[in-house]
């Protein structure tokens, strides 16, 4: 039988990749500034909140502003190196959590960005806008649906209207629901959780091709769940294992094409995703504790492995997965 630690509940399997750690390193360690703000990268792993953390739920999709503690995006403690100067990004899921980590991150080295996230999550999307604008980037948003084909395969044409091209992708949005069994998986969820994690980044990666050259990058997020899906993840985990597939497969088609296609494996990060039906409620006082760094990921701590993926420096790795699972094993894969 799998292993399965109810306090970590989705995270059971597994390691960061020490490239992608030495590869993300400058973001966090130089000091030089490009166009954002003079902060000093203040906070150190030891800062970041531990566990227990405060029983709390919200309704789907939830605020990143309604947390407590509210998650930290690096809004404060990111500073960038101007690794991304001049280049345009657009970040599925950009309001909040990981997405927006790495929307701070990226403006904050240079680059312009373009984000889309459910219409209820303005207010959050709101506070991504002030900090991309105050760190001197051009900032876009398109609220809507991912399930909506139209819509979505619309989104790149609109990020190259608004940023005057496109050369990074990030898919990154996802619906996560936890149930007992699969007696409980409704069509509907199975459904939802398909469109949004699955045929989102299918059609969005298909309407972007034409507009991404040599020098590209697509960063697909994942989940350490792909290597060992916890029980009550049924529907997600399945759709975090097809994201490493299709990260490779497209890595195949486009390394030729000078398009770099790579995967990031999350272990437990303090977000919306998780106080939202994400997770057993009861799990969020001790999320992430029984990884070996003892306490979820803020993530801020991701920042410096997307801007590292979307580094046309990184030139050669495409189609590697990168963990930043606080010291548990990454899909073997
Ligand atoms: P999050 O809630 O902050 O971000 C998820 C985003 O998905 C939402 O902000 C929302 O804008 C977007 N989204 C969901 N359904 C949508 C739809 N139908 N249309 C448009 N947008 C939609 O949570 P997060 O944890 O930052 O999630 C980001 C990614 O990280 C996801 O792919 C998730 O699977 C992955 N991940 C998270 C964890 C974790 O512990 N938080 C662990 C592993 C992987
Ligand atoms: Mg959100």
């Amino acid at each position: 039988m799998t292993e399965f630690d109810p306090a970590r509940c989705a995270f059971v399997a597994s390691a960061a990749m020490a490239g992608a750690a030495a590869a993300a390193a400058p973001a966090f360690a130089q000091s030089g500034q490009s166009g954002g703000s003079n902060a000093p990268m203040t906070r150190q792993a030891a800062d970041f909140p531990k566990p227990p953390y405060p029983k709390q739920e919200q309704p789907w999709p939830g605020l990143a502003q309604k947390m407590d503690p509210r998650p930290d995006h690096g809004e404060e403690t990111y500073q960038g190196t101007g690794r991304l100067t001049g280049k345009r990004a657009l970040i599925t899921g950009g309001d909040s959590g990981i997405g927006r980590a790495a929307a701070i991150a990226f403006a904050k080295e240079g680059a312009d960005v373009a984000i889309c996230y459910l219409p209820e999550e303005e207010p959050d999307a709101e506070e991504v806008k002030q900090v991309v604008e105050k760190a001197g980037r051009k900032f876009a948003a398109f609220p809507g649906d991912l399930r909506d084909k139209e819509y979505t395969t619309a989104l790149p044409g609109r990020a190259v209207e608004a940023l005057g091209g496109l050369d990074i992708l990030v898919n990154n949005a996802a619906y996560q629901k936890w149930v007992p069994g699969l007696e409980d998986l409704s069509d509907e969820q199975f459904d939802q959780t398909m469109k949004t994690n699955l045929y989102a980044m299918f059609w969005l990666t298909k309407a972007a091709l034409p507009h991404l050259n040599s020098g590209a990058a697509i960063i697909n997020t994942s989940s350490e769940v792909a290597a060992s899906a916890p029980e009550i993840l049924i529907d997600y985990s399945m759709t975090k294992a097809a994201i490493l597939l299709f990260t490779k497969t497209m890595a195949k088609q486009l390394g030729s094409r000078g398009i770099r296609v790579n995967a990031v494996t999350p272990g437990p990060i303090w977000t919306p995703l998780q106080v939202t039906g994400g997770q057993k409620p009861e799990n969020i006082p001790n999320f992430g504790s029984s990884t070996p760094v003892g306490r979820a990921g803020q993530p801020v701590e991701l920042a410096p492995l997307y801007v590292a993926l979307a580094d046309p420096a990184f030139s050669y790795s495409t189609g590697q997965v990168f963990g930043a699972t606080g010291g548990d094993a990454q899909p073997g894969v």
